[in-house]
């Protein structure tokens, strides 16, 4: 590292504040290698970073995925595949959903492929290689039942004979999504492998090669259900988050994200108070109270009002009344003092909330939570214990100004 990035490092730090998500991106490349295990011999490996990846940051955690050797990354729009070959990411990149942005001529510029499984689809990918002047590498996307993207089985045939004809397109691939594999006893699931090989034989028959199959998600990996396959695709299980309860991500799992702030004021309430909007929470007894700057801005769900906690000094301390947009009250805080370090989300193995703890009590699952995190929160990338970037986008924003302001 130079001392110019040092110094910035260090001084974007410093800008941190309180409330902030910290990134272990050795836990991230672990868990990659706990999925590659599972997954069958010699597959290759999609690092799905759509959606900031999940919350964890699009660039870092991209970044790190090419550098152990994932042979592909798997986003959901264009603008994330541009950001990361921005970011210098090289390796091939799949938006796995349909294609609709108008930049799609920069993305078969920048090499990026695309998902085939639409005839409007697949015609403004076509105009958007003539446009680029260079062909268009594409995947043939299966609907084998989410009836959300791709050719239907019996549509499969004519799709590869008509993109076969056109010059502008190359086959590269064919690909399907599981709707239920977090369901292991679910019926969809064989039905579903069995009508994607089906579809995968009539690509051969058709006389196209198709180099990568793929059809596993985090799920599909963990249960085994992985289908005729030359790569698996998995997002949840890389954050070490499970892709539902019956399929968890077990003990050979890290989690890569935790959520951390600290105490900004503490105040004693006496008996019968009530806390917060609307007092829905009244003290029983005298009660010191912490205030804690995160709210629903910064995507802690508001159901989590009188349910969640938080972990200071090794003790659960839980939401006493209304989540804010921007502070949240706990109670039981008479050992804590202000300026303590809180833990928002984290391992429960130190007592703190999981995403998958928050999930049920916010009424979703811990893939939404993870992923409403608000970009208000740096994240702070870590590596060997040590702090390797921070990703602070308002804060770099307000600095530019500042600097604009004074020049
Ligand atoms: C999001 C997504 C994935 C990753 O799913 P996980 O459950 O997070 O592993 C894989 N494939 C497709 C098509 C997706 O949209």
């Amino acid at each position: 590292m130079t001392d110019s990035t040092t110094l910035s490092l260090a001084s974007s730090l410093e800008s941190v504040g309180e409330t902030r998500a910290i990134i272990d991106l050795d836990a991230y490349a672990h868990n990659i290698g706990v999925l590659r295990a599972s997954a069958p011999e010699g597959a290759a490996f999609m690092a799905v970073v759509k959606a900031d990846a999940y919350g964890h940051g699009l660039v870092e955690c991209g970044r790190t995925a090419q550098s152990i050797g994932c042979e592909w990354l798997g986003v959901a729009r264009i603008v994330e595949a541009l950001r990361l070959r921005d970011a210098g990411v090289d390796i091939p990149i799949l938006v796995l959903g349909p294609p609709v942005s108008t930049e799609l001529t920069a993305a078969i510029q920048c090499g990026v492929t695309l998902a085939a499984g639409s005839w409007s689809m697949v015609e403004r990918i076509r105009e958007a290689a003539k446009a680029a002047g260079a062909t268009a590498r594409v995947h043939i996307k299966v609907d084998v039942g989410m009836r959300r993207y791709g050719f239907l089985p019996e549509e499969i045939s004519a799709a590869v004979q008509r993109l076969k004809a056109m010059p502008e397109i190359e086959i590269d691939g064919v690909f399907s999504h599981f709707s239920s594999a977090d369901e292991p006893g679910a019926e969809p699931t064989g039905a579903q492998i069995a009508l994607f090989s089906a579809a995968v034989a009539e690509v051969r028959e058709a006389g196209i090669e198709p180099r990568w199959v793929h059809l596993a998600n985090s799920a599909g990996i963990i249960t085994g259900r992985v289908g005729p396959t030359n790569m698996v695709r998995s997002g949840a299980a890389t954050y070490g988050l499970s892709p539902s309860p019956e399929v968890p991500c077990d003990e050979r799992f890290q989690p890569v994200m935790s959520v951390r702030s600290v105490v900004a004021r503490v105040s004693q309430a006496p008996l019968d108070c009530g806390v917060s909007y609307n007092c829905i929470y009244r003290t029983t007894a005298d009660e010191m109270l912490a205030t804690i700057p995160i709210g629903y801005a910064d995507g802690l769900p508001r159901p989590l009002a009188n349910q969640g906690w938080f972990v200071i000094g090794g003790q659960r301390r839980p939401i006493r009344g209304r989540v804010c947009m921007d502070q949240t009250i706990v109670g039981d805080a008479d050992d804590v003092s202000e300026g303590d370090e809180v833990i928002i989300v984290g391992s429960n193995a130190n007592g703190a909330m999981s995403f998958e703890d928050i999930g049920p009590m916010a009424a979703t699952n811990n893939y939404e939570v993870a992923t409403r995190l608000m970009a208000r929160v740096p994240r702070i990338y870590m590596r060997n214990g040590e702090p390797v970037a921070v990703e602070h986008l308002l804060h770099d924003a307000a600095v530019r100004s500042v600097e604009t302001a004074r020049a």
